[in-house]
């Protein structure tokens, strides 16, 4: 099954060769010893995490240099899908509450993976003990410092203690030591300095942890802030290939992987004085033509992209008319008179001057390009498209060339 099966139905099409060129970037910024932790939660920011870590292994054999290390997930659930995929994998959201619920059965199953758990406090740390030793098997465990982001990581007058409890507890290995910067996407930020010395003086108070491998630098650090490398990275944004200062930079070829595309459904003509969709907030001043195409908020477009945003059909650019409903969007197709029921509108442009790009849209509803890449929803097939998706090429009669279809 391919990706051409699933025209006619809304696609995001995750481009290889995109992801490739961002992981190269990536790589060109990091000294070659340096493991790079590819940042997976969220469905992989709604691409689809199965498919980007399937892409990412191709790659991977393809080109050894351009290999990944690491995964990183938020939730077990999400550790689960990359499951047999041989790669360490660690849950960024801390461990707590390990007896409530069903909760010690996840546990459980990480522990039996060999998945790398974070730990925030030092009951975790002794909960998750406990169990390790009913499984008779070592957990893995990594500790996430606060450094001046105030979320869920150590405070540093607990960090002894907490270190001390992973650390007396034979049943525990501790793999990793992190923090997370707060303004990471701004170059040269006196804060994330801060946070960075910070957690240089924690390390050098603790002569053991010498050997255990430390981490702190999202996308926004891997570029700015070189001193934050450490022994991994963990991209997230850039690895699909979206600039994290929400620009594109020359300085930085990142190439966006996904393309969202959705078929017209529908063609009509509205006169002068109709009005089209819900709230009637479009009324046309001229005689118009209207296609329907087949997303909606439900699938993640923005409402708020209602008679603002703007997107592609057969190289023509198309505003969105009226408001976007749950199921459907009207655009207009009055300046693109060939368009017809089967022709693809492109939502999200890969192109990233485009001005139907990501950055595009971010700036017409107000959000971040995370905000809507983790909305996308699940009615949307993800389909891989070595070549790169054009908009000519994604038309019915001249398909890119498929390879498989994940789910
Ligand atoms: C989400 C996340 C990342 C990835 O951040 P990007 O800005 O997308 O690169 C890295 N580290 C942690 C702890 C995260 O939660």
């Amino acid at each position: 099954m391919d990706a051409k099966y699933f025209l006619g139905e809304p696609r995001l099409l995750i481009s290889p060769d995109a992801l490739r060129t961002n992981l190269r970037t990536l790589r060109r910024h990091l000294a070659p010893t340096v493991r790079v932790c590819a940042v997976l939660k969220a469905n992989a920011y709604g691409h689809g995490a199965k498919v980007i870590a399937q892409v990412l292994l191709q790659i991977e054999t393809e080109s050894p240099f351009d290999r990944v290390d690491a995964f990183a997930v938020a939730t077990f659930e999400e550790a689960d899908e990359l499951r047999e995929l041989e790669k360490p994998v660690m849950i960024l959201r801390p461990v707590e509450n390990a007896f409530l619920g069903r909760q010690r059965e996840l546990i459980e199953h990480a522990i039996l993976n060999g998945w790398i758990l974070t730990l925030r406090s030092a009951s975790a740390a002794d909960d998750i003990a406990r169990i390790a030793m009913h499984l008779q098997k070592r957990a893995s465990v990594q500790i996430m410092v606060d450094t001046g982001m105030r979320r869920c990581g150590v405070a540093y007058d607990e960090f002894a203690h907490v270190l001390e409890r992973t650390l007396h507890h034979p049943t525990l290995r501790l793999d990793g030591l992190g923090t997370h910067f707060a303004n990471s996407e701004l170059s040269g930020n006196p804060f994330t300095l801060e946070q960075l010395r910070f957690f240089n003086r924690l390390l050098d108070g603790y002569p053991i942890l010498e050997s255990v491998p430390k981490h702190a630098a999202n996308s926004g650090a891997i570029f700015f802030t070189p001193r934050a490398h450490f022994d991994l990275v963990r991209p997230g944004l850039s690895l699909y290939g979206i600039d994290p200062t929400g620009h594109p930079s020359v300085d930085r070829p990142l190439a966006p992987v996904a393309t969202l595309a959705a078929p017209i459904i529908a063609v009509h003509d509205v006169e002068v004085g109709e009005s089209v969709g819900y709230g009637q907030t479009f009324v046309a001043t001229e005689p118009t033509r209207i296609g329907i195409v087949a997303l909606g908020y439900a699938d993640g477009y923005p409402r708020a992209a209602s008679n603002r945003g703007v997107v592609r059909v057969l190289g023509h650019s198309c505003g969105v008319v009226g408001r976007v409903s749950m199921d459907m969007t009207a655009i207009n197709l009055t300046r693109c008179p060939d368009a017809g029921i089967g022709d693809e509108a492109i939502f999200i442009d890969s192109d990233p001057h485009s001005p139907a790009s990501i950055y595009a849209l971010t700036r017409v509803t107000d959000q971040i390009a995370y905000e809507i890449l983790t909305g996308l929803g699940s009615r949307i097939k993800r389909v891989i498209c070595p070549t790169s998706p054009s908009e000519q090429t994604l038309r019915d009669d001249d398909p890119p060339k498929p390879v498989f279809m994940p789910r």
